[in-house]
């Protein structure tokens, strides 16, 4: 990983927590908040601070599931009744 901003490969990586101490999650758009709060649907946050120029850039743990689930729809985006086609297939176990 490159840094955004000056280009350096100097990073530096580290978790962000908040003034509370608590970690900073992702939480993924599609999770319902009351599920976020057992940490279901929320993704760690990693951060990446530059030595060269001390840019901050932040990163996402995404689970192998994920990335199935959302990489499906890489590049060109697929229509509203599509998309709602796709989810209302039962789902397989
Ligand atoms: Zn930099």
């Amino acid at each position: 990983m490159n840094c955004l901003a000056c280009g350096s490969e100097s990073l530096v990586g580290g978790t962000i927590f908040d003034s509370n101490g608590s970690k900073v999650s992702f939480k993924l758009d599609d999770a319902p908040i009351w599920k976020s709060l057992f940490g279901v649907g929320t993704r760690n946050v990693r951060g990446y601070g530059c030595v060269h120029c001390g840019h901050l850039q932040l990163a996402v743990d995404f689970s192998q599931k994920d990335l199935m689930k959302y990489q499906q729809f890489e590049g060109e985006q697929p229509g509203v009744l599509e998309r709602l086609n796709s989810e209302v297939e039962p789902p397989q176990k």
